[in-house]
């Protein structure tokens, strides 16, 4: 998984390689896709959501370009396994889930795999997390609307945020960095993530 869709596509990161090497993707689908697992594709994981396709793991961490004091915030928990790629590279990892069965399977897990530096709150992502603000890295794991406001307070001078924007089917994976307290966007690629659901995301089944 990792020669072929990660470093042939031209993931250059060390850091993100050896955390995507180390983390047992295989553990983090339901045992009925386990044959699946490294697929260069999502799957789905239970309550219609998905854990994201390996590569856009490997791609959405790069951009956060990391250091291993930083301390990230994710929105989206679903499986866990973004907040373990993460977990391998970063000092703390806070994660909101909305669902609170994802919540707990994820939980469980990570906490068997012996994640000690993630935090799991259930709740509404799209306001972020004040009480662990501010961030050096957001990392936004289903797609929104628009840029949530709490998200960008929440973030460091310099901080990196990654969000895919777009309507409910479609979005542009988006880096958002805060420069002298300004947001300077940089649009990276199309992709497709459920929708951020919440207060800052999308606001119902039909909206
Ligand atoms: N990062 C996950 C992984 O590694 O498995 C994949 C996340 S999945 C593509 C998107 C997740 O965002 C879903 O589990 C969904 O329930 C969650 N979600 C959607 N809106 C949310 C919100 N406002 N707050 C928290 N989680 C939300």
């Amino acid at each position: 998984m990792v020669e072929e869709q990660i470093v042939f596509r031209g993931i250059k990161s060390q850091q993100v390689i050896s955390a995507m090497l180390k983390v047992p993707r295989h553990l983090f689908v339901p045992l009925s896709l386990r044959y699946e697992a490294y697929g260069d594709y999502p799957l789905p994981v239970g309550e219609g959501q998905t854990i994201s396709q390996p590569y856009m793991v490997a791609e959405m961490t790069a951009d956060l370009e990391l250091k291993s004091e930083d301390k990230v915030l994710e929105i989206g928990t679903g499986s866990g396994y973004q907040s373990a790629v993460l977990a391998e590279i970063v000092k703390k990892v806070f994660t909101i889930e909305k669902i609170v069965s994802l919540a707990n399977k994820a939980e469980l897990l990570l906490q068997k795999l012996g994640y000690k530096n993630v935090f799991i709150e259930v709740g509404d992502g799209s306001q972020g997390l004040q009480a662990h603000a501010p961030y050096d890295g957001i990392l936004v794991t289903a797609g929104a609307p628009q840029i949530p406001e709490p998200l960008f307070k929440q973030l460091k001078e310099e901080g990196r945020l990654i969000i895919p924007i777009g309507d409910r089917i479609f979005q542009t994976l988006t880096k958002v960095k805060k420069i002298k307290g300004k947001l300077i966007k940089e649009k990276l690629f199309d992709c497709m993530f459920v929708p951020l659901l919440g207060t800052y995301g999308w606001r119902n089944g039909s909206e």
